[in-house]
């Protein structure tokens, strides 16, 4: 944790992350004041246009935006490169996990009930609470102005989607380069980032299945992830600057009614990782760990609250593991295997917080989704769970893929990134305890001999 607070730390001192509060408190606040002075000064005015200090307004929004946008950018160039590198190498490391059998075989089973159970918790509360729905007509058609240049057509193409037929043959690529660039721009004749991220699983499996001659192929991705990764480090280091720019338009234009939509959606995302974290692990526990949930939630305190503080998997992989062995008396054989592959490929929070930011968006700028493009949704934010880097916001440039493949601008994603730090910190937490119940349910699946015959190593006895 400390390594991780180090390089997340400015030469100032300032960690990043209370950087990109400071940064979005003084946004929003200066977007409220400019906004209440904007609004008192046209409607000052004896004709009620806008002069003075409203043009002035204008023209500091038109200032400001662009700073927003670059940091936008820094992410989005490098989605289709890094979703590409992370799935397939995914895969490949998947296919050593098969190698391990049994338990790599039921870490796999647990990974895909609880990612699926999070995305329909999350898609399910976004469907019933509808939060996106409360801003005005006319705030809204500000935000479509705003983010998206030819909104109206991509909204109209996703009205008239095609039926889950034609989706499900649209899951593999006819041509994965046209997929690549349509994912990005929009053009895409299939299923764009879906189709793309299929495009990597084969690919994966296919490694897998020549892992001789795809040794330097392998080496090459490996080098496209890191690449990805620093890029996006980049774009975090403007991450203080870009979302407090990127909040100042919205409160400057919109007020405090996006503030009012964005606390609903902020509840949604809240009760949903709360029903994942308390309801559906305690169940899993019990059930399959034969565990006690409070004793779990309490013996795992430390790594809950590393998990908070960094909003890192990866950076709470170490206490996570110490966790495991020291308070939860998990076999170290299982916890290692289990927590290491979980800290990226099993992403339950992240996996709901992608589908409810989706869903929410698309209410936001009056895109009605059909059931097969909610299906798309589903099918690619549990793709995208496995995919996600553990580092804090690395599930920002997967959701911008998740949106644009159903019609919802990129560009959009701005709405929320006031509030995404927070929820970073809770979904991380929903992340990295689903790791430790899934140690917890394999290791009590395993024979007792082999723990035994484990637990002399395993057992830390400094404690
Ligand atoms: N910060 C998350 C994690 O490390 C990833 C994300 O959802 O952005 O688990």
């Amino acid at each position: 944790m400390t390594n991780e607070h180090r390089h997340e730390s400015s030469p100032k001192g300032l960690p990043l992350h209370t950087k990109i509060l400071i940064g979005l408190i003084v946004g929003i606040l200066a977007g409220l004041i400019a906004h209440s002075l904007g609004s008192s000064e046209k409607g000052g005015t004896s004709d009620g246009n806008s002069n003075g200090l409203a043009d002035w307004l204008d023209n500091l929004i038109y200032w400001v935006e662009p700073v927003g946008k670059i940091f936008l950018r820094m992410m989005f160039m490098v989605v289709v490169p890094m979703v590409f590198s992370a799935l397939a190498l995914a895969v490949a490391d998947i296919g050593d996990v098969r190698k391990l059998g049994r338990m790599g075989l039921r870490t796999l089973g647990f990974t895909a009930i609880l990612s699926s159970s999070a995305v329909l918790i999350g898609v399910g509360l976004v469907d019933l609470f509808k939060p996106g729905k409360y801003l005005g007509e006319t705030q809204r058609q500000q935000l479509l102005e705003q983010y998206s240049t030819g909104a109206a057509d991509k909204i109209s193409k996703a009205k008239d989607a095609k039926p889950l037929r034609d989706t499900l043959v649209d899951l593999l690529p006819e041509n994965p380069l046209q997929e690549m660039v349509g994912a990005v721009d929009g053009s895409s004749k299939g299923n764009g980032m879906l189709a793309v991220m299929v495009f990597a699983l084969i690919c994966g499996i296919a490694i897998t299945a020549k892992p001789d001659g795809t040794k330097s192929f392998v080496g090459w991705l490996e080098g496209l992830y890191e690449i990805s990764m620093a890029v996006i480090g980049f774009a975090m280091k403007l991450a203080p600057y870009g979302a407090g720019c990127l909040v100042f338009a919205l409160a400057a234009q919109l007020g405090f009614d996006i503030l009012k939509t964005l606390m609903l959606f902020v509840i949604t995302a809240l009760t949903g990782l709360g029903l994942q974290l308390f309801v559906v692990y305690s169940i899993v526990l019990v059930v399959f760990a034969r565990m006690s949930p409070w004793k779990f939630f309490s013996n795992a305190s430390e790594a809950i609250l590393v998990a908070f503080g960094t909003s890192s998997s990866s950076a709470t992989l170490p206490t996570a593991m110490k966790v495991a062995n020291e308070e939860l008396k998990l076999p170290q054989r299982v916890s290692n295997f289990v927590l290491t592959v979980g800290a990226t490929g099993n992403q339950n929070g992240t996996a709901l917080y992608e589908g409810v930011v989706v869903l929410f968006l698309a209410q936001v700028m009056g895109v009605d989704l059909t059931a097969s493009q909610q299906f798309t949704v589903v099918l690619m934010a549990v793709l995208a769970g496995v995919g996600t880097a553990g580092v804090p916001g690395g599930s920002l440039p997967l959701i911008v893929v998740v949106m644009q493949s159903v019609g919802v601008p990129g560009a959009a994603i701005g709405i929320i990134l006031g509030v995404d730090r927070i929820l970073d910190m809770c979904r991380t937490v929903v992340n990295v305890t689903g790791d430790l119940v899934i140690a917890a349910c394999v290791a009590r699946a395993e024979p007792a001999d082999m723990l035994i015959a484990d637990a002399g190593p395993s057992v830390d006895v400094s404690k």
